[in-house]
C-alpha cells in the first residue's frame, strides 16, 4: 500500500483492475442493419470487397487528359463531358474532356487541369500552366484497397465507424448482442421531475445521469425506477434486476447509514466483492455479485455518480461487450488552479479544459463536493490528483476529457 493511501479504502487502480478481472466477455452475436449498429462492438473483422475509390476520379471540377499529350500553346478539342455518376467513354488521343469533382476518369487520362487554371472558349481549351503528371487525381483505392481489414473485431461503432462500413458497402454488420443493464435509484426522498416537491424530497437526477451515459454505449436498459430505503423492497428489486439482466447498476444506498440498505442485500443474496475506495467522489462504490449477475453499486451523491460510472462502470460495460479499448487516455495539462492539502483519496475534479493567452490551462469548478451536480455539466473533463500529492499552480496535472469516457 501506498504511504498516501487511506487504510481500508482500495486505491482507483486495483479497484478497476480487479473489476476488469472478473468481467466475463460476451460470445452472443447477432447481425443488424449497419443504421441500427451505432455504438454496438464488431464481433468479426470486417474486410473490403471493394476499393475506395473503385476507380481513379477527379478531386476537382476542370479537364482531364492523358499527360503525354500536353503541349504548351495548344489548345484542345473537348471531347467528352463527364459529371460524377457518368460512365465515361475512352478519351480520343490529344484531346481534352470536361470532368467534375468525383467523376471516374475515363480511359487514357491521367491528369486533370482545374477549371481555373485554363482559358475555355468555343474553339476548344488551353492550358495556362504546364502540369504536373497525375495531378488532381485520386487513385482507385487510395482510400482503402480491396481485401483490406478495414475494422477488427472489437472496434466500437460510432459515426464514423457507420460511414467507413457504408463506404465499402457494408449494410449489415455482426457485433456483440446488446448487454442488458438494470438500473435503479434508491431513495424515500426521491421525486421524479414533473412532480411538485413535497417537504424532505429532492429531484431524481441519477436515473437520469446514468439514462444518457448508458444510451451512449448501445445496451439495452431495463429501468427499474425508485426503490424505497426498505429492507424488503430492496431485496425484492436486486433478485428481479438480476434475474432480468446481465449486469445491475444501482445508485444510492451504499454508505453506512441505517437507511442504507443495499450493501447488506447485496451480503445476504449474493457475494460483496469490495466496497469503500479512495476515489473522491465515490467512496462507497459497491462491486459484487447477485446470483452470479455483477452488481454495480454507485454512491447516491449525484456527481459521485457521474465520476464512477465514467472511471469504474464504462470500462467494465465495454470491456464485457467485446471492445478491444475500454480505459480511455489521459492528457497532461498546465493547472489553472493550486491544491496545498494532499488527500488521501485521488481526487476527480471536475474541471474544464480551456484557452487562456494562447495556451492551454485546465481550471477546476470551485465547489468539488459530491452533491453538487453542476459542476459535472459544467466542466469537460476530470483533472485527477493522485492521493497524497499537492499540486502548485502551472504545474502539470493529468486530464480526462469527457470525449475520452462518455461515449
Ligand atoms: P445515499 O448514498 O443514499 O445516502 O445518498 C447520498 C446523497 O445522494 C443523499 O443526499 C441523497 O439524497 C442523494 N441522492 C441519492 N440518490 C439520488 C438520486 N437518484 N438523485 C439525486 N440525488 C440522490
Ligand atoms: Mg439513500
Amino acid at each position: 500500500m501506498n504511504h498516501c493511501d487511506k487504510p481500508g479504502l482500495m486505491p482507483v487502480e486495483v479497484a478497476l483492475e480487479r473489476l476488469l478481472q472478473t468481467v466475463e466477455v460476451t460470445t452472443a452475436t447477432e447481425t443488424l442493419p449497419l443504421a441500427g449498429s451505432l455504438g454496438r462492438v464488431l464481433a468479426q473483422d470486417v474486410v473490403s470487397s471493394v476499393a475506395v475509390p473503385p476507380a481513379d476520379n477527379s478531386a476537382m471540377d476542370g479537364y482531364c487528359m492523358r499527360f503525354q499529350d500536353y503541349q504548351a500553346d495548344t489548345r484542345y478539342t473537348v471531347s467528352q463531358r463527364i459529371p460524377a455518376g457518368a460512365a465515361p467513354e475512352e478519351l480520343l488521343p490529344g484531346t481534352v474532356a470536361r470532368i467534375f469533382t468525383g467523376a471516374e476518369l475515363p480511359c487514357n487520362a491521367d491528369t486533370v487541369i482545374m477549371q481555373e487554371d485554363v482559358t475555355a472558349t468555343e474553339a476548344g481549351v488551353c492550358i495556362d500552366e504546364a502540369p504536373k503528371p497525375g495531378q488532381n487525381v485520386r487513385p482507385a483505392g487510395q482510400d482503402i484497397e480491396q481485401g483490406q481489414v478495414v475494422l477488427a473485431a472489437g472496434a466500437r461503432l460510432r459515426a464514423q465507424e457507420l460511414g467507413l462500413l457504408a463506404s465499402i458497402g457494408v449494410a449489415e454488420v455482426c457485433v456483440y448482442k446488446a448487454l442488458r443493464v438494470a438500473i435503479l435509484s434508491t431513495g424515500d426522498e426521491l421525486v421524479e421531475p414533473g412532480n411538485p416537491l413535497h417537504k424532505g424530497q429532492i429531484y431524481n437526477s441519477n436515473r437520469y445521469t446514468l439514462l444518457g451515459l448508458l444510451q451512449g454505449l448501445g445496451l439495452e436498459i431495463l429501468d427499474l425506477g425508485v426503490i424505497p430505503d426498505d429492507v424488503a423492497q430492496t431485496e425484492a428489486a436486486l433478485i428481479r434486476a438480476a434475474s432480468e439482466a446481465d449486469v445491475v447498476i444501482s445508485s444510492g444506498g451504499v454508505s453506512v447509514g441505517e437507511e442504507d440498505h443495499i450493501k447488506s442485500v447485496l451480503e445476504k443474496l449474493g457475494q460483496l466483492e469490495f466496497w469503500r475506495l479512495a476515489i473522491k467522489p465515490g467512496k462507497p462504490f459497491t462491486y459484487g455479485t447477485i446470483m452470479q449477475t455483477p452488481f454495480l453499486g454507485l454512491p447516491g451523491n449525484p456527481a459521485a455518480v457521474f465520476v464512477t460510472f465514467a472511471l469504474l462502470c464504462r470500462p467494465w460495460l465495454l470491456k464485457k461487450q467485446g471492445a478491444m479499448q475500454w480505459l480511455p487516455d489521459e492528457i497532461r495539462v498546465p493547472a489553472a488552479f493550486s491544491v496545498g492539502k494532499p488527500a488521501g483519496r485521488q481526487n476527480y475534479l471536475r474541471a474544464r479544459l480551456i484557452s487562456s493567452g494562447g495556451r492551454q490551462v485546465v481550471e477546476m469548478y470551485p465547489n468539488q463536493s459530491s452533491g453538487i451536480l453542476f459542476s459535472a455539466s459544467w466542466g469537460n473533463g476530470f483533472a485527477i490528483i493522485p492521493p497524497g500529492e499537492v499540486v502548485a499552480e502551472g504545474e502539470l496535472v493529468r486530464f480526462l476529457p469527457y470525449e475520452f469516457i462518455l461515449h
